[in-house]
């Protein structure tokens, strides 16, 4: 863990909001620019007292005013955040951009409007949660009234990766707000400073001290760990790599708390000869290529129906090679990775491609400026074909922009092709016949399957993984079961 010499900063330094108030906690760690490698500011480091006090204030505004806050009352809050978040939408964008180096037009038209839609959308499904009621017969002949009360989990821990930083960190605090619960988010220490202007803007709106707090920090044996092995913590709702949700579910053991995990992928795309060839080479590139291949759902395995194979692959190579990759704020297509460490993994990951016996399509290496984004994480768009099926790297996540592309004959070998996988997050079918997608869709081992599309998102359906892709589904209705807990009352009649 890289740590800055405890010395001032001329530079801002991103601060907790515990209790309504920003704090500071003397250890700091530095947040990276990945576009050159500058330091944008430091962060504190939340040690165990600072998430005891978060622990403690939640718990506070759960026993005052905001456990008893109405419904109505909270739909009012959660609309006026969302509100804020739009006001102050230039400062998301320039946030988001500064400390993951993602395209302005992927924080433009996705992160940002989707972390004040996570507000507007949970509240209003909010008023329109409802709980059961049955009439009951009972063993003399009456009749028994039985209704479910849904009620708070209590104080949830929100830890959030740093791929999509306000959008995840959202998609989790808006629906626990939403159920009357108190938060504790804690983001990626890669991405604090969305999460930081979402506390000023919840500094100013009228959700009660103590219901959202926000503590900064790194993951294992800090800040993240503190966290959810916290007794004081109800629920522990997590995005992140597979390997850290089984951590944390084994910090979670000790207290039988229920999680939410949303975890890693390793998707699929599905090219069937009969498909909108042009359609498809656009849907694929997006699904490989969006935000430099660091979104869950991208898809790092391309199968594609033999007869379109070869002009398949040198069409993906040619959009692969159009690729504009750059700063943001010139407008490229495609900025760097999260960091250099990021970029270590991967391409210690493409390496391990050709070992493995993968024929290079395009990239494969580091692009060369001659500026100062030589110090950034840049990594180039990279296709393979010709690995083995059991190929590390047709079966880890990478994580990266980079896809293998494999010819299949049958529809039976690729659904196997696509289940043939510890994960099972999403997967995208294309093809022309809509009796082959409605059969094969539901016998992929996935969480979602897009047909002709990809990433299209409706934040009422339920949302998650199986196998090592996640626990639990969120997403309307599914984050409000998460969320809260129905309490059965029986009154006889
Ligand atoms: P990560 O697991 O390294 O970190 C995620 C968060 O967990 C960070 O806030 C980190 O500080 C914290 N953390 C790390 N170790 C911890 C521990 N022992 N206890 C508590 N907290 C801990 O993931 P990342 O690298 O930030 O994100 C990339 C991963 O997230 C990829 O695997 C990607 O597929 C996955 N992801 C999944 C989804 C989904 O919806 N399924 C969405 C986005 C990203």
């Amino acid at each position: 863990m890289v740590r800055l010499p405890d010395k001032p900063s001329p530079l801002p330094v991103q601060r907790h909001f515990i209790d309504g108030v920003f704090r500071e906690t003397a250890e700091r760690f530095p947040n990276i620019n990945p576009v050159n490698g500058e330091l944008i500011c430091q962060v504190c480091e939340a040690d165990k007292q600072a998430v005891d006090a978060a622990v403690a204030a939640a718990r506070r505004a759960l026993a005052g005013a905001w456990g008893q806050a109405p419904p109505s009352h909270r739909i009012a809050v959660l609309r006026d955040i969302a509100d804020r978040i739009e006001a102050r939408y230039d400062n998301f964008v320039s946030a988001e951009i500064r400390d993951t180096g993602k395209s302005l037009d992927q924080a433009h038209r996705i992160d940002i409007p989707r972390g004040a839609a996570n507000f507007r959308v949970f509240a209003d499904l909010t008023s329109s949660h409802s709980a059961q009621c049955f009439d009951s017969e009972t063993p003399d002949g009456g009749h028994a009234l039985n209704y479910t009360v849904n009620k708070p989990l209590g104080v949830v821990a929100a830890i959030s990766p740093w791929n999509l930083p306000l959008l995840l960190l959202t998609w989790k605090v808006a629906p626990a707000l939403a159920a009357g619960n108190a938060v504790i988010a804690k983001p990626s220490e890669e991405t604090p400073s969305s999460a930081t202007l979402l506390a000023e803007v919840i500094a100013e709106s009228a959700l009660p001290a103590g219901a959202f707090n926000l503590i900064h920090g790194h993951g294992a044996e800090a800040a993240g760990e503190f966290l959810a092995s916290h007794p004081g913590v109800d629920a522990i709702t997590f995005t992140g790599e597979s390997a850290t949700g089984s951590a944390i579910m084994r910090a979670a053991a000790d207290g039988v708390k229920p999680i939410s995990f949303e975890l890693g992928g390793k998707n699929a795309a599905v090219v069937f000869a009969d498909a909108d060839f042009d359609r498809a080479v656009e849907g694929a590139a997006r699904s490989t290529f969006t935000n430099c291949g660091q979104v869950c759902l991208c898809s790092e395995r391309i199968y594609v129906e033999r007869p379109i194979f070869r002009r398949f692959v040198r069409a993906l190579k040619e959009k692969a090679e159009g690729i504009e990759i750059g700063r943001p704020s010139d407008g490229a297509e495609m900025g760097p990775l999260i960091s250099r460490d990021h970029r270590e993994k991967v391409l210690a990951l493409y390496r391990m491609a050709l070992e493995e016996g993968a024929d290079l399509v395009c990239g494969g290496g580091i692009p060369r400026f001659g500026d100062d984004r030589d110090a950034g994480a840049f990594i180039e768009p990279t296709l393979w074909t010709g690995l083995p099926d059991d190929a590390r790297s047709v079966s880890e996540e990478i994580f990266g922009p980079c896809a293998h592309i494999r010819p299949f004959d049958h529809e039976s070998e690729v659904v196997d092709l696509v289940n043939n996988s510890k994960y099972g997050l999403a997967a995208a079918l294309w093809t022309k016949n809509l009796t082959r997608a409605h059969t094969l869709a539901p016998q992929l081992d996935v969480g979602i399957v897009w047909v002709n599309d990809w990433f299209v998102r409706d934040l009422r359906t339920p949302f998650g993984g199986v196998k090592l892709s996640g626990i639990g589904r969120e997403g309307g209705a599914h984050s409000f079961a998460f969320y809260s807990q129905p309490t059965n009352i029986c009154i006889k009649l």
